[in-house]
């Protein structure tokens, strides 16, 4: 006798009621039919396959690249009285023997299993042996190369469709866009799948994007006027900043931990722990931290650092609010964040496919900071998800951005990247803008060009924020072989020769003078 959905969700999970779409996703699978389910994190995936593992006769066998978190998996289903057990390279041959009897003789309800594992011939043949409920493949995205996780292993999945025809598989995900969903039809062969596609709006989220000015103190009086005792993460691109802001913040009277994958195992787990058990800490992380991570009433995420595409930002941000109470996405961007991922993404080993996308999706990205409308239509979009109405709950919304016409700024902000040679930062840039007679400024005789002081009507934070937005919309690059020297693209030709005129959005910045630095 086979117990129906509803009932296990009930007794064996203690859940009152389906969430949308669980019910259908797990009536599909156990009548034996494929589906590909898009659920943003924490809308509750895992019961989708855990019921009809649990229902169907065999075992349901769960692929998941997420070899640390397998355990707590286990461990929680096992509380719940659900037999569960997990394949990976943790185990010593003896352990990993005893489980494969336990499979063999139709003792688990699921069985999770790490996607270098799955395809050894070893495992195989057992599956083969065994009786099977279904595949789950769990981080489905991880078989997309234009997704931000890829993972060679994932190709090999196919050989699921052709070595067991028969049994059901669902493929679960929380991020893809229109390219990334079809490339997980295409190679995990699911083109008879039923797909699920729950929205990915988080409407109790507020989406902020702010000039960065002196980002540390933007942080701090962010926290402090709104989230004061609230949970929250700060996430930064390098391990020794997280530390750095952890320690600054804990000097500012906040209660922060730093996390990122350089602290040894103890140290992080210890983080982890304090920071889901304890009220209003705050974790200061590198993207390391997240992946699994389950608390509910983070009030808010902020960025020090860009992320490097919106699937990254989308994710991230996502981790706050859970509960559906107001919660707030907050990040400090400036010139500096655009030079260091374009550093990052020119010097990185991938080949040249891979990053010419990595280099849309960061212009995706960059897209999302410089735009004046709606932050979230933007983002949602980018999912493929329309958004008919501007959303009143982002800074966008809040506070309509202000444009001005910058053509004439522009043309003067290019002319000078030209007339002293494209060889220069925009540091010096600014100070040739602004008649700045230093000493590298006579070194060079940049005071003899005739961009020189031609720009004094705005200030450097302003020349900052022109830069900065010629940069993210492709009129200059930044050449990382010659020291972040700016150089003009194509692109600006027709603004150089007056036939087009440019709009830029104009920054709002912080008015404490004296906090204000320049150095982003
Ligand atoms: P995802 O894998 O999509 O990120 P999870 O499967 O981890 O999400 O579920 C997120 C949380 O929601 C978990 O704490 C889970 O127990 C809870 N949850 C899932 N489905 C339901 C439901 N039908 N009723 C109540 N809570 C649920
Ligand atoms: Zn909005």
């Amino acid at each position: 006798m086979t117990k129906s959905a509803l009932s296990i969700l009930n007794d064996t999970f203690g859940y009152p009621a389906f969430r949308h779409p669980q019910q259908e996703v797990v009536e599909t699978l156990i009548s034996g039919q494929d589906s590909l389910v898009l659920m943003p994190t924490g809308g509750g995936k895992s019961l989708c396959y855990q019921i009809p593992a649990i229902a169907r006769p065999g075992c349901g066998i769960v692929i998941s690249p997420l070899i640390a978190l397998m355990q707590d998996q286990v461990d929680a289903l096992a509380q719940l009285g659900v037999r569960a057990s997990y394949l990976n390279s943790t185990l010593d041959h003896n352990q990993a023997w005893q489980i494969e009897q336990q499979l063999l003789s139709g003792e688990l309800d699921l069985l999770y299993i790490a996607p270098e594992r799955l395809q050894q011939p070893r495992t195989l043949n057992l599956l083969q042996q065994s009786q099977l409920a279904l595949f789950a493949i769990d981080e489905a995205h991880c078989v997309s190369q234009w997704g931000h996780d890829f993972r060679s292993d994932y190709l090999q999945l196919s050989i699921l469709a052709e070595q067991f025809p028969q049994v059901p598989r669902i493929a679960l995900t929380a991020t893809a866009d229109q390219r990334t969903r079809q490339e997980i039809v295409e190679r995990l062969q699911l083109h008879q799948a039923r797909q699920f596609i729950v929205g990915f709006d988080r409407p109790n989220i507020q989406y902020r994007i702010t000039q960065k000015q002196n980002a540390k103190q933007q942080l701090l009086r962010f926290i402090h006027n709104e989230h004061q005792n609230d949970a929250g993460i700060v996430y930064c691109l390098s391990r020794k900043k997280t530390e750095e802001v952890a320690t600054w913040l804990c000097q500012q009277g906040m209660n922060a931990l730093p996390y990122h994958a350089g602290l040894n195992a103890q140290v992080r787990a210890e983080h982890q722990s304090r920071f889901l058990r304890e009220d209003g800490l705050i974790i200061v992380a590198t993207i390391a931290f997240g992946m699994g991570i389950d608390k509910p009433d983070v009030r808010f995420v902020a960025h020090l650092d860009l992320p490097k595409s919106v699937e990254a930002y989308y994710q991230e941000t996502g981790r706050a609010g859970r509960d559906g109470q107001p919660a707030t996405a907050w990040m400090a961007y400036g010139f500096q964040d655009v030079v260091k991922l374009k550093q990052m993404l020119e010097t990185s080993n991938g080949n040249e496919h891979h990053k010419r996308i990595e280099r849309q999706k960061l212009d995706a990205m960059l897209g999302l900071c410089e735009i004046t409308s709606c932050r979230r239509q933007t983002l949602l979009r980018y999912f493929a998800e329309e958004l008919p109405e501007p959303c009143g709950n982002c800074d966008t919304c809040l506070t309509p951005v202000e444009t001005w016409d910058a053509t004439e700024a522009t043309r003067k902000a290019l002319s000078c990247v030209f007339r002293t040679g494209q060889r220069f930062g925009v540091n010096h840039l600014i100070d040739v803008l602004l008649g700045k007679d230093n000493a590298k400024v006579k070194q060079f005789r940049h005071e003899q060009t005739s961009t020189f002081g031609i720009g004094t009507e705005l200030d450097i934070n302003q020349w900052r924020s022109v830069y900065r937005q010629l940069v993210a919309r492709g009129f200059i690059h930044v050449d990382m072989d010659a020291f972040g020297a700016l150089k003009l693209s194509e692109s600006c030709r027709p603004i150089l020769r007056g036939e087009e005129t440019i709009t830029l959005r104009r920054d709002v910045l912080e008015k404490r003078s004296s906090e204000r630095k320049s150095g982003n």
